[in-house]
Formats: C-alpha cells, structure tokens, sequence
C-alpha cells in the first residue's frame, strides 16, 4: 500500500476512472460526492492526499479547499484540484485556495498517475507533506 487518497468528485465516471487508476496502482482510495461529504471523510480517515473536482454541487472546489487548510490536522495533507473549467486563472484560483497543483479533465489514463505523483515529488521537496 502506497498511501490512502481520498477523491471528492460528484461525476461516477470520473469517480470510477480515477478509483480504478489508483488502485490498480496499489494506493487506497476513499470517495466523496461533494464538499460537505469529503470534509467530512478527510477529518476522519486523515488522507496522504486529496483529488479535489472543483465542479461540485454546493460549495465548489475552491471553498473546498479553503475550509479542508483551515484544519489544523489537514493543513499538511495535500490537495490537487482536477477540473474541465480550461478557463485562464483556474490554476492560479486552485494554488491560491491551498491546492498544490491542477489536473485537467478529460483524465489522460496515460498520464495521470504520473502528473499527480510529480505533484506529490515537488510538495515533498518544497518540505510541505507529500509522501512520494
Ligand atoms: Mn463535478
């Protein structure tokens, strides 16, 4: 087991494909359908890491994101955004929200795991708290 990651995504298929690409790459994986649900998981069985859909019902993603970094026990647990939204400054709204990178929809099966492992190398190295 490589680590427990925690996906807060509302779309099944997406949900389904992410879940299948990192289990197939031995992590554990918990699931959430919306913000409030993924709050709620991520206080509770303390993640390495968070995949975050910024399109959720209610609060979106980023608020998301601000409500998981004002925990204490979570400040450290790492968030990347995954979104469809291709739209200038989505990247710079998920950095400033407490996300330590950005994934873009449609997933690349290809290449995911290795953008979201390259993400968790770069926190560790910058001393924040991947676990790569
Ligand atoms: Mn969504």
């Amino acid at each position: 087991m490589k680590g427990k990651i925690l996906i807060i995504e509302d779309n099944e298929q997406n949900l389904y494909l992410l879940s299948f690409i990192l289990k197939k790459h031995d992590y554990v994986v918990e699931t959430a359908r919306d913000g409030e649900e993924g709050i709620n998981a991520a206080l509770h069985s303390r993640p390495d890491l968070i995949l975050l859909d910024i399109q959720l019902p209610g609060m979106d993603g980023y608020a998301v994101a601000r409500c998981l970094k004002s925990h204490p026990g979570l400040r450290d647990t790492p968030i990347i955004a995954v979104t469809s939204y291709a739209m200038m400054g989505d990247r710079e709204k998920a950095l400033e929200s407490g996300c330590i990178g950005y994934i873009k929809k449609p997933i690349d099966p290809e290449s995911f795991m290795s953008q979201v492992e390259a993400y968790l190398l770069q926190n560790t190295e910058k001393g924040g708290g991947g676990y790569a």
